[in-house]
């Protein structure tokens, strides 16, 4: 059923704690964690605890849970002293945007300059 833990989804698993994960904050509906391989001197993705493959999904179906996601990034930001220099915050979405992990999770990072366009 949308939104229920899937039994295949490696993020599912970190909220369930089945995969260890280095996490920084936890909410009712969100999780944030160190990105494993991390791209930028801070990487922490926030995810929603219900599974959603992307952010569009997870909008859609849980807007409330959504903001969540969306406030987490900036309280990330905040305590990792990202928003003075500046961070970004990114949805890769579909494999062709390089979406790996089919459990919508923001990307948050900072702690070097940051390009635009990006790759
Ligand atoms: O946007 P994308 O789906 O590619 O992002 C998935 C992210 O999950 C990657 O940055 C990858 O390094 C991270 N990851 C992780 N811990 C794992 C597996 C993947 O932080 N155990």
């Amino acid at each position: 059923m949308a939104g229920e833990p899937q039994a295949d989804c490696l993020f599912c698993k970190i909220v369930s704690g089945e995969v260890p994960a280095t996490v920084v904050r936890e909410t009712d509906t969100t999780v944030a964690f160190r990105d494993i391989n991390p791209q930028a001197p801070t990487h922490i993705l926030v995810i929603p605890k219900v599974h959603y493959p992307d952010a569009a999904s997870l909008s859609t179906a849980e807007p409330r849970v959504a903001a969540d996601v969306l406030r987490e990034a900036g309280a990330v930001a905040v305590d990792e002293k990202l928003v003075e220099t500046g961070y970004r915050v990114v949805f890769n979405t579909g494999s062709g945007a390089g979406q790996t992990v089919f459990h919508a999770h923001a990307h948050v990072l900072g702690g070097r300059g940051l390009n635009w366009p990006p790759g």
